[in-house]
């Protein structure tokens, strides 16, 4: 290869990975945040009342990056309103406040369907048969840089905002856990928390899989049960949308969770008053 053509290159790689990333970046965060924007996450998303004033910022550039940098598409005939958009982005976002890390870098498309969409597939059984199969999904997410959502869903989770279940919440923790190389519920982790990340989430999992052999009442949705990778989207939604709870039944799990999202959502849901200094 010729000199002039590896500097091409070189000055290509920058030009894609720096400099059109960062003016795009500028140009989403020029305007303020639209008041129109702000009024529909105050109305509909519970948490976003109670984030500290500096979270709230944060919560608002990560919104608008986001939906700079993502691509939302309407399948089954629905419209993607801008409304929707704001409101699965700024979930999403959640779980990005205080980190480091980049806007789910590896995802590109949302897609949105009217309601609960099917899937079909194949079954794979013990004696070597397979079968057609088709499911009834709210939500799933693709390593392949896809997720893909059921907006009744979305938003009768948000009708519900602390009932512990949130598909946008699930779906976008599947994310984080992909980002790690393989989704197995354990997202990227600093080295010093591995350790504690293993035994407790080996302990906490095989926990809610014994009750739920047995049927037992759980404060965990018990399809965390069914993998790991599940556990941990199922843990996600439960940490955002019930942390006294989480807290007050699974204190190590809690604590190991907020120090990976760096967030404590038991403040966002507490009277000013009652707001730990
Ligand atoms: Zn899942």
């Amino acid at each position: 290869m010729s000199l002039l053509a590896a500097l091409l290159i070189v000055a290509l790689a920058t030009l894609l990975l720096f400099v059109l990333p960062a003016r795009r970046r500028r140009r989403a965060l020029a305007a303020p945040f639209p008041a129109a924007w702000d009024a529909l996450l105050a109305r509909r998303l519970e948490p976003y009342a109670g984030l500290e004033k500096a979270e709230r910022r944060q919560l608002q550039d990560l919104v608008r990056l986001f939906l700079a940098d993502k691509q939302f598409h309407g399948c089954g005939g629905l419209d993607v309103t801008e409304e929707m958009r704001v409101l699965i982005a700024a979930q999403a976002c959640l779980l990005l406040l205080n980190r480091s890390s980049r806007i789910f870098p590896g995802l590109q498309h949302i897609l949105v369907y009217p309601g609960a969409f099917v899937r079909e597939g194949e079954e794979w059984h013990e004696d070597g048969t397979v079968s057609e199969v088709s499911s009834e999904l709210l939500g799933e997410s693709w390593d392949a840089g896809k997720v893909i959502l059921s907006w009744e869903d979305v938003d009768r989770d948000l009708d519900h905002f602390g009932d512990g279940f949130n598909v946008v919440l699930h779906e976008f923790a599947h994310q984080l856990d992909s980002e790690s190389g393989s989704e197995n519920g354990t997202p990227v982790l600093s080295a010093s928390d591995s350790d504690e990340w293993v035994r407790v989430m080996t302990r906490e999992y095989e926990g809610l899989a014994t009750a739920a052999e047995r049927e037992e009442e759980t404060l965990l949705d018990p399809y965390g049960a069914s993998a790991p990778a599940e556990f941990f989207a199922v843990i996600t939604e439960t940490f955002f949308e019930l942390p006294d709870q989480l807290s007050a039944q699974h204190p190590e799990l809690f604590s190991l969770l907020r120090r990976y999202y760096r967030v404590d959502p038991a403040q966002w849901y507490r009277a000013p008053e009652d707001k730990l200094q």
